[in-house]
């Protein structure tokens, strides 16, 4: 896998856990599902860790996903995107390179990681 979606990944996946732990909105949720997370702050050391290795043009539209829809990353599915159910178009789908470079979605312009 390209390294650098493999770092977007775990950054998503730990925006995410952040989001979680503080939004009061969310915080509430995992509070009534049983969780209780302990250590943000070594959570946030991961995560400033990670953005550092990446690219700043790559973190600003990261970012900019994030804000908007909560999600900057979408899973593909046998040629559909799980960001916005676009059924990639043939042409993108034979001239991706699958997890090897990173890519966004032609639609909603989230990161694509191949299943
Ligand atoms: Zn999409």
């Amino acid at each position: 896998m390209n390294a650098e979606l493999e770092l977007l990944i775990k950054l998503h996946d730990l925006d995410i856990m952040i989001r979680d732990a503080t939004e009061e909105q969310y915080a509430n949720e995992e509070k009534d599902m049983g969780f209780v997370l302990r250590n943000l702050t070594s959570l946030q050391q991961a995560h400033d860790k990670l953005r550092a290795q990446l690219a700043p043009e790559t973190l600003r539209h990261y970012d900019r996903l994030f804000a908007r829809y909560g999600r900057a990353i979408a899973p593909v599915n046998e040629g559909v995107c799980y960001g916005c159910f676009l059924q990639l178009p043939t042409l993108f789908v034979q001239e991706s390179k699958q997890n090897e470079g990173l890519e966004v979605c032609p639609k909603c312009r989230k990161f694509l990681y191949w299943l």
